[in-house]
This record gives structure tokens, C-alpha cells and sequence, in this order.
């Protein structure tokens, strides 16, 4: 997973902060809608922890993994 997100973010900054230092956690999250207007989807989940403000940025693996990298942020 780090390596992935290394190849789609080659310049990942904290989107709050700026700083270049995260941790990374991988979670499992499960479908909450209720509605069905509402796209559900189950899976892994990346957070990318900054180790300055704390601030958590989250991707979906699934699409996170399978997304032409790198990805453009401009
Ligand atoms: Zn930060």
C-alpha cells in the first residue's frame, strides 16, 4: 500500500499543513447508506495520518490501487 501511494502522490503534502510526513494505516470499512440513490461500497481503507497536525486524508484501496498513477493533483 505505501508503495502505491508513493506511486500515485510522488509529491504528497498534508493537505492542511504542508508537511511531508505521514503514518499509514490500513482499515476495513463497511457499507453505511441506507439509501438507494446512495452508491455503497465495502473495503479496504488507506488513511494517511500527517505526523505534524494529525490531520487524516482516506482513500478507498480498491480505486486508489487500480487509478492511472501518478495522479494529477493540479
Ligand atoms: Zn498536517
Amino acid at each position: 500500500m505505501a508503495k502505491a501511494v508513493d506511486v500515485a502522490f510522488p509529491k504528497l503534502r498534508c493537505l492542511r499543513c504542508g508537511s511531508e510526513s505521514f503514518y499509514l494505516i490500513a482499515s476495513r470499512i463497511f457499507e453505511a447508506a441506507q439509501r438507494p440513490s446512495l452508491g455503497a461500497f465495502n473495503g479496504d481503507a488507506v488513511d494517511l495520518v500527517c505526523q505534524r497536525c494529525g490531520m487524516i486524508e482516506r482513500h478507498l484501496w480498491k480505486i486508489l490501487r487500480d487509478a492511472a498513477k501518478p495522479i494529477d493533483t493540479d
